[in-house]
């Protein structure tokens, strides 16, 4: 095997976010506004290029990929993808290839998923109320949403929910999700929410509720014990005493976790992030494109990985235009 992918301090990378479309079904207050205007179909990696970028990142280590975007599961032929990641969960290079979508294709796909050698995938769902979710994604509609993740369960997939806390929109529901959560066997992470760039200020429905209060609120009703897990990335877990429930915290842009963490993102169009809190990215897509063997690329990704900053604690300030982060969640892939 090729040398191992190991960052300036050390740090191996194992663990791969692609986003493959930024195109979306929905279009989430916090993440999209209504009227987006997307990239044009030459500037996407296609099907076989997304195959090449992560084949050779697996090559060089990566052992978990996450499939993400925009939407994932609205790219066109999609499953021709994860179909053709198989062979690396097949050989055992791959550990662990795995999902996040916002259910709404799952009760057509969840049993290719499952086929294709996907066990675990997150759905985002940040509320169990038909009005408010259409509200809050625009688009979407909870019932199609909710029968996704019913076929999900049927097809075998252990299912996550993610769901962004915010203030005035969903902070009534704290039980009534993490209780359907728990009844239904579904585990649950709350994501802070990221202030993100020139969405409109049209649609401000919620308002940035901390962690630390959600949690202040849970453990006014039940006792709440530290996981010691540690992912490598920013979620943290408690588990509910007397339930046994276990529930996740991920504040995106805390940096507890920069020194142990693994992960690099590729945007659908070829970059690579190295740090979620930083602007600092390369082009991948140009040495992909440069040639049909991998050599180039590797050079690039290597490249890339010696530029992987420690983390974002000290940069933190020059991220925000008044407390903004001036990229979309669905461009990195979230
Ligand atoms: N469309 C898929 C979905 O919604 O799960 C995958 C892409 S989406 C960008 C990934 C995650 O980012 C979702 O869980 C979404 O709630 C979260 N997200 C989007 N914008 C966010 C923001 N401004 N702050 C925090 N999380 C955000
Ligand atoms: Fe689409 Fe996911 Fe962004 Fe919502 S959060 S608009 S579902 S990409």
């Amino acid at each position: 095997m090729n040398d191992p992918l190991i960052d300036p301090f050390a740090r191996a990378i194992q663990y791969l976010r692609v986003s493959v479309t930024d195109r979306c079904d929905f279009r989430c207050v916090y993440c999209m506004s209504e009227n987006m205007t997307f990239l044009p179909k030459k500037e996407l990696l296609t099907l076989e290029e997304l195959d090449r970028m992560c084949s050779t990142f697996i090559r060089l280590g990566v052992r978990k990929l996450r499939i993400t975007g925009g939407e994932p599961l609205v790219r066109r032929d999609i499953m021709t993808f994860f179909r053709s990641m198989t062979r690396h969960l097949d050989s055992g290079a791959l550990s662990e290839l795995t999902v996040t979508t916002n259910g709404s294709q799952l009760e057509k796909y969840a049993s290719d998923l499952y086929a294709a050698g996907v066990r675990r995938i997150n759905v985002s769902l940040d509320t169990l109320d038909e009005a408010k979710f259409a509200k809050i994604t625009r688009w979407g509609r909870l019932p199609q949403v909710l029968r996704g993740i019913d076929a999900a369960q049927a097809a075998g997939l252990r299912v996550k929910i993610n769901t962004v806390a915010l203030q005035g929109f969903n902070e009534d529901e704290l039980f009534t999700l993490t209780d359907w959560c728990a009844s239904r066997d579904l585990d649950l992470t709350f994501i802070e929410v990221m202030p993100m760039g020139d969405l409109g200020n049209e649609d401000r429905i919620g308002q940035y509720w901390s962690l630390k209060e959600l949690r202040k609120r849970l453990e006014e009703r039940s006792s709440l014990t530290d996981l010691p897990e540690k992912t490598g990335g920013p979620a943290r877990y408690v588990r509910v005493q007397g339930t046994g429930q276990k529930i996740g915290f991920i504040t995106p842009l805390s940096h507890n976790f920069c020194e142990s963490c693994n992960r690099v993102r590729i945007t659908c169009t070829g970059e690579i992030y190295t740090c979620l809190g930083q602007e600092g990215h390369s082009d991948l897509r140009g040495p992909l494109r440069a040639s049909e063997a991998d050599a180039e690329l590797e050079d690039a990704i290597r490249a890339a990985i010696a530029l992987k900053p420690k983390g974002h604690d000290f940069d933190y300030s020059r991220q925000q235009v008044d407390g903004q982060v001036s990229r979309h969640m669905s461009h990195t892939g979230g």
